[in-house]
């Protein structure tokens, strides 16, 4: 079996959040691969304690998929705050006689520094075409969370267990690995809270994750974090607004300054977001569907709506409500041009992140979630088929089987975009519905 297969037998997939199958960005032939490390979201604490607890694993499935790629450059991304790590992986790569191929490169302290296309510049210094992918210019970005997977993948061990930082306004903030499949409300429980109802939880990172609306779900492949907030916390009303008031908010102020526009950064990468166009075109009911198409180049980072607007408006909530309504028409924007240069303006319009983490309210709790041995045994877990982009995963055994721990349970059907699944913990089937597949211990 060579690495791709390997990597797609063991059901790996884009472990930085969005949960894109790993094997599918390997089949591409690449100049660069490039390990994303910069972590950028505020309170998550997975990558830089992965690369400083497990560098030479990391290194050997970051070198192995840079290989397999084609790649003549591999470099790794991490902000030079983290000193310490830094000089352990330039440690390890030199004993590891990798240092000809294996580069790490700092990253500045930034948001959103881990936006695959903000990475790609940095460390190389092209710009991903508007609408485009990294393959574009010759790039393979993995996050190093997936790096360390397709080390195990390596040795025969497939996804089964997910890091998770569990930060906020909580008595202990800790980063944990745990069963894919668990209860997630036993994870948040490892906070020392017992009682949620005067708290809202953040599936992510402060910035681009989402409140959830109740903490019945089960931890996926994709999961980072989870940050903990009291509801009357100020990030937490603002993630709260409905369309509805976002819509009647921004109608009511947007005096037009442009800061959104000025600070975003895929409009500094020199792409044409503009979301202050969003914003006009949204309270003027303006009808240029041309205009309006640039709304597909935003990447969600909500650094438009969380920091730049001093009027407290919504301009991301404005690009989504062009982006839906232009994507139900099937309407797609086309790039004007192929080659792309950043504005001149970019080097004094970056975002520091302590500068971010005052804005969102984050400062008292901005603290080291220390990596935390915790003894995680879920009597049920439930695996879902649907912890990835692509379709959902076949499931392939039966109600009553047995199954043991890295046991496949789900593949991808023929031909299609998805990753294998696999059991948590050895137990029998006792439930198989369309999203996810139960398995009790024993
Ligand atoms: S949305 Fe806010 S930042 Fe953007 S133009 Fe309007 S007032 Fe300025
Ligand atoms: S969320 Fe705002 S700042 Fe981020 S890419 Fe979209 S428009 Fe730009």
């Amino acid at each position: 079996m060579n690495l791709l297969d390997m990597v797609r037998e063991a059901g790996i997939v884009g472990a930085g959040g969005a949960g894109f199958p790993t094997h599918v960005k390997l089949i591409s032939k690449a100049e660069y691969i490039l390990l994303n490390g910069a972590e950028c979201e505020p309170l998550l604490r997975v990558d830089q304690q992965l690369m400083e607890l497990f560098p030479d694993e990391i290194i050997k499935g970051f070198e192995a998929a840079g290989k397999f790629v084609g790649a003549n450059k591999a470099l790794i991304g991490i902000k030079g705050k983290h000193k310490k790590v830094v000089s352990i992986l330039r440690d390890r790569i030199k004993a590891l006689g990798l240092e000809d191929f294996v580069k790490v490169r700092e990253l500045p302290d930034v948001y959103p520094a881990g936006d695959e296309q903000v990475l790609v510049y940095e460390l190389t210094g092209r710009v991903v075409p508007e609408t485009g992918i990294p393959i574009q210019v010759g790039c393979v970005v993995l996050n190093s969370e997936t790096a360390l997977n397709i080390y195990y993948a390596s040795i025969n061990k497939s996804v089964t267990q997910k890091y998770i930082t569990i930060a906020g306004d909580i008595p202990k903030r800790l980063t944990v690995k745990v069963p894919v499949g668990t209860p997630i409300i036993d994870v948040l429980r490892l906070s020392g809270i017992e009682n949620f109802d005067n708290y809202a939880v953040i599936d992510g990172g402060p910035m681009m994750g989402p409140i959830m609306s109740n903490l019945d779900g089960y931890v996926t492949k994709k999961n980072k974090g989870f940050i903990i907030l009291k509801k009357d916390h100020h990030l937490v009303k603002k993630k709260s607004v409905t369309s509805e008031q976002a819509r009647r908010v921004n109608k009511s102020s947007c005096e037009q300054c442009r800061m959104c526009t000025d600070m975003c950064p895929r409009y500094l990468l020199g792409h044409e977001m503009q979301p202050h166009k969003m914003m006009n075109a949204l309270n003027y009911s303006l009808d240029d569907v041309e205009a309006q198409k640039i709304a597909q180049l935003c990447c969600q980072c909500n650094l438009c709506e969380l920091f730049s607007c001093q009027a407290n408006l919504h301009p991301k909530f404005a690009n989504m409500y062009f982006k839906d309504k232009l994507a139900e028409q099937n309407i797609r924007y086309k790039p004007k041009k192929s080659e792309f240069k950043v504005r001149k303006s970019r080097e004094y319009r970056l975002l520091l992140t302590k500068h971010l983490i005052a804005r969102l309210g984050l400062y008292n709790f901005d603290k080291p979630a220390p990596m935390t041995e915790v003894e995680m045994k879920p009597e049920l877990v439930y695996i879902s088929t649907t912890q990835h982009v692509g379709v959902p995963a076949i499931p392939i055994v039966s109600i009553g089987d047995h199954v043991e721990i890295g046991q496949q349970i789900g593949k991808i059907p023929e031909g299609s975009l998805g990753a294998n699944i696999h059991t948590s913990i050895s137990g029998n089937i006792v439930q198989i519905e369309k999203d996810f597949i139960v398995i009790r211990r024993g």
